[in-house]
C-alpha cells in the first residue's frame, strides 16, 4: 500500500519523488535498483552515530535553502515541510542505567514531580527501548528533512544521560516548533499488542498550561495515529487508551509543559515477543519512520 501511494505521489510530484529517493539512498547503503526499489534496506543499526550532520536540540536547522516564505509556489520545487520546524524527542538515553543519581532527582510537571528521566524498557533479548528511540528518531529526522522541514532532535545519544524531560519539554519550546512527538515503546506485560499516541489532557497547574495545545495535538495525535497504522500495519493497542489507538494523560512531564503541539508515540510493547520482532526488524522501523514523517507531514500541510 505505502509503495502504491509513493510511486502515485511520484507521478504527480517529481521533486517529492526525487526527495524520497534521496531519504532512501541516505538509509541504503546499496542504493536502489534502478530507483524503484520499495524493499527498504536500511543501515545496520549504529552505522550513523551521528546520523548524518548530528545536530541536537542547540542545533541549527537542515539549511533548506528555500527559506520560510508563505506562499506554496507551485512548480519551483518547493518543499512541503519548508518554513515548518519539527522537534523530535527520542525516549530515554541508552547511558541513562549508568547515571541513576541524575536521573532519579525529581523536577516539576505542573501537576506534580517525576524523575528526571527514566531507563524505558528492553525487548527480552536486551534491544533497548533509548537505543530504539534514537534509530527511530535518525530516521525521522531524515525523511522531514527531504520534505524540506527543519527537524531537531532533543538528543542524539552523545550525552551521558537524559535530557530531563521538562528540558525536553522546553527544547520544542524554544524552537516554536510547529510539532513535536516524542518516541517511545512500551513495557507492558507480555500479550498485549500494539501502538499508541498519548495526547496532553487538558491541564492547568504550576509551571503547566495546556489548554492552548489541547486541539491541535489531538489533530497532530490522530494524523500520527492513521499514518502509523497505514505504514506499520500494526493495530491500535487495546490495552491503552480509548482502544483506538489514543490515550491522554496528564502525568507526563513532556506534555505537561509543552507549548506547542505534542504528543508521545508508544510504537509497540518492547515486552510482547511478537511486537518485539517487529521494534527490533530494521525493515519495520523504516516503515514505522515513514509512517511518522508522513503524519506529522499530514498535520502540517493541512494546517495551513
Ligand atoms: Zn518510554
Amino acid at each position: 500500500m505505502g509503495r502504491r501511494l509513493l510511486i502515485a505521489l511520484g507521478v504527480l510530484a517529481p521533486t517529492c519523488f526525487a526527495a524520497w529517493l534521496v531519504w532512501q539512498s541516505a538509509d541504503q547503503p546499496g542504493g536502489g535498483a534502478g530507483g524503484s526499489a520499495p524493499t527498504l534496506m536500511p543501515l545496520p543499526d549504529h552505522s550513523q552515530p551521528g546520523g548524518g550532520d548530528g545536530s541536537d536540540a542547540s542545533g541549527g536547522g537542515s539549511g533548506g535553502g528555500n527559506g520560510g516564505g508563505a506562499q506554496a509556489g507551485s512548480g519551483t520545487g518547493r518543499k512541503p515541510l519548508a518554513g515548518k520546524t519539527v522537534v523530535i524527542d527520542p525516549g530515554h538515553n541508552p547511558n541513562n542505567r549508568k547515571h541513576a543519581a541524575a536521573i532519579n532527582r525529581s523536577v516539576s510537571i505542573g501537576t506534580g514531580r517525576k524523575e528526571c528521566d527514566t531507563t524505558g524498557t528492553a525487548t527480552a533479548s536486551g534491544y533497548s527501548e533509548a537505543e530504539f528511540t534514537l534509530d527511530l528518531a535518525r530516521r525521522v529526522r531524515a525523511g522531514l528533512r527531504a520534505k524540506g522541514a527543519t527537524v531537531e532532535l532533543t538528543h542524539n545519544g552523545r550525552r551521558p544521560w537524559g535530557p530531563c524531560v521538562d528540558a525536553r519539554a522546553r527544547a520544542g519550546n524554544q524552537a516554536d516548533a510547529d510539532a513535536v512527538v516524542s518516541l517511545h515503546a512500551d513495557g507492558a506485560p507480555a500479550g498485549r499488542r500494539g501502538f499508541h499516541v498519548i495526547l496532553p489532557e487538558s491541564v492547568n497547574e504550576g509551571v503547566a498550561d495546556t489548554r492552548p495545545i489541547v486541539g491541535p495535538s489531538r489533530t497532530l495525535g490522530h494524523q500520527l495515529a492513521d499514518s502509523f497504522r497505514r505504514f506499520t500495519g500494526s493495530k491500535p493497542a487495546s490495552y491503552a487508551g480509548d482502544g483506538e489507538g489514543t490515550d491522554t494523560r496528564a502525568d507526563l512531564g513532556g506534555l505537561n509543559l509543552s507549548r506547542v503541539p505534542k504528543v508521545f508515540l508508544e510504537c509497540g510493547n518492547m515486552r510482547d515477543p511478537r511486537d518485539a520482532a517487529d521494534l527490533t526488524d530494521r525493515g519495520w522501523r523504516v516503515r514505522a519512520a515513514r509512517g511518522v514523517v508522513e503524519g506529522i507531514s499530514d498535520y502540517l500541510t493541512e494546517e495551513r
